[in-house]
This record gives structure tokens, sequence and C-alpha cells, in this order.
């Protein structure tokens, strides 16, 4: 063999990033922070997700073929608890119903043979975030999230918070902030996500005793968009759940803030494409009601909207082999 066949070879390796979402799995190859190569499979979370695996697997090496790249490791951001050390993953999600008994790691290391690395998706948006995004050169971070559900992460010192139990810094979304809200899916009562989420939206809209009167009767898809245009053309129930939203949202971030100390929120998900109406409202909010100082924390949208959990993801995998022994 010619050394220049030799050469071409060996391939160039690059980090593989999941993002499991509800309704897809993002999947990326990243080289230094970028993202050289991208798709994206149904989620299919009915079924388990040891059968999901082959799926995503043959996703990934579609990818690592037509690209040309060795993989260098796995990260895997999930939408739940997990504990990153023994990369399991801890909750009883309803989607992937045997989602804790997979072993992700021999499934990593059986298929490609390189190192596995779990977190849960907020926390890798927050990383990604962190290194490429709106959080960069900031060591004291919140994330969070506004979208189907709403997701939160914490950066301290440059750590990211877990907790005894991983949970610390990930639950925001289920943090009570009206005590005479409705029961939320996770059983609390006046959660942020059964307060303002889009997957509370729709029942908020319905169960308003002047829905019939409103314009929204006439939607046939109730999100935050369709309500938040409506509110601009003055319709009365749509003004009040815009108002209730953005009051929810507010009390949400305050919380982080008074819980976490961040010099930074960087807020994301599908909601700030209406971040001129929320930012705006939520830092007069901080500023007339609380004492913080208005110069104590920077608000800001979230600036890798699409990617943030794949190049969170990558970046563990580039930095760490134990994911707690840096961060
Ligand atoms: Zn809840």
């Amino acid at each position: 063999m010619l050394s220049s066949e030799i050469f071409n070879e060996i391939l160039m390796t690059a980090g593989i990033g999941i993002d499991m979402g509800g309704t897809r799995i993002k999947i990326g190859l990243v080289r230094e922070g970028k993202i050289m190569a991208s798709t994206l499979i149904q989620a299919s979370a009915h079924v388990n997700l040891d059968e999901r695996l082959n799926e995503i697997g043959n996703a990934v090496d579609e990818l690592l073929t037509t690209q040309k790249y060795d993989p260098k490791g796995i990260g895997l951001a999930f939408p739940g608890i997990v504990d990153p050390n023994g990369r399991k993953i801890l909750s009883k999600y309803v989607k992937y119903p045997d989602a804790q008994r997979v072993d992700l790691m021999a499934w990593a290391e059986k298929r490609w043979g390189v190192p596995l690395v779990l977190e849960n998706d907020a926390r890798a948006a927050l990383v990604g975030e962190w290194q490429y995004g709106a959080g960069q050169g900031c060591d004291n971070l919140v994330l969070i999230t506004l979208g189907t559900g709403v997701g939160t992460a914490a950066l301290i010192q440059g750590k990211l918070l877990h907790g005894k139990h991983y949970f610390a810094g990930s639950l925001g979304g289920h943090m009570s902030i009206n005590l005479h809200g409705e029961i939320c899916n996770c059983g609390h009562l006046g959660c942020v996500e059964s307060e303002a989420s889009t997957w509370a939206l729709e029942r908020i809209v319905k169960h308003s005793s002047d829905y019939h009167a409103s314009a929204l009767a006439k939607e046939a898809e109730i999100n935050f968009n369709v309500v938040f245009k409506h509110a601009r053309e003055k319709d009365q129930l749509a003004m009040t759940i815009q108002q209730h939203a953005l009051k929810a949202w507010s009390l949400a971030i305050i919380n982080l803030i008074l819980a976490y100390d961040p010099d930074r929120v960087v807020i994301g998900g599908g909601i700030m494409k209406s971040k001129d109406l929320v930012i705006p409202y939520v830092k007069e909010m901080i500023s007339r009601d609380t004492w913080i100082n208005d110069h104590t924390v920077d608000l800001v949208a979230a600036e890798q909207v699409e990617y943030a959990g794949i190049l969170g993801m990558c970046y563990l995998v580039d930095v760490l082999k134990e994911p707690l022994a840096i961060l």
C-alpha cells in the first residue's frame, strides 16, 4: 500500500451529539465547537429506548460515513433526570418506558468502541450556550427554556449544579408559583409549567370563561405565538393569558436568580421568537418587584437555538472522562 493511501485512511475524529427531544431526536457531528453535519429522526418515544438505539446508531453511522469522520465519543442529552457519573437514566419518563434499564455505555462501547457522556437536556443546552453561545465568558449562569415544557439548569462558579439526587437546578419548571393554580402533570400545585407552557396552554385557553367570546375560539391550533398575535389585536382573553404567562415566566426567572445568584440568565425555547415581548417584561418586573439590583444580572436570549444541546454534549465529550471530575 502506498503511503498516500495509508494517509487517506486516517480519518479525523468528531464528537457525536444526540439531543433527544419529545418529538424529534437531533444528531450532530461536532469538531472544535462547530457542527460539521446533522440529521433528525423521529423520537417515537412511545416505544422502548432499547429499540430506538438501533435507528439512532444507524443515523450516526450514516453521518460518519458520508462525512468521513471517526467517532471520538458519544454525548447524549436526555429529557429527564440522569446520573452523569453512572451514565444512567433515573427518571421514570413516561416516554421510553424501559429507559432506566438501558445500558447506554455498553451500547456506545459495543457499537463504536468509544466512551459515552450522559446529561440532562437542559444542562446540555446550558453548556452549549456557556461555551459557544449567549453564556460565553460567564461562569455563573442559569438557563431557562420556555416551550412545550419549561427546562432549567444552573452553572455555579464554572461547575454544573447536580445535587445529591441529580435534579438540582433542573426542575425549575416545577417550582410552584401559584397557590391557587391547577394540579400539574407532576402532581404539584401551580407549577411554572402548568401555569404557562405550551403543553398547558390549550387547557388554559379552553377552560377560560370568556373563551367562546374570544378570537382564540376560531383558531385551529393554540400556541403562544397565536395568543400574542391576538393580544396585539386587543382580544381580551389573549391579553389576559399573555399577561399571566409573562408574569409566570418572570416569577420563575426571579426564583432562579434568588436561588443561584447568576451573572446572567439565558432564556431559550420556542417562545423566545417573541423575545422582544418577554425580556423587557421580565427585566421590568425584576427591577420593580425585587431586591435584585437592575445591573446585577443580565437577561439574554439564547443564541444556539437549534444545536445548544449537541454542542454542549460534544464539549463534555471533549473535556471530560468522568463528567463530574471537572464540572
Ligand atoms: Zn409540575
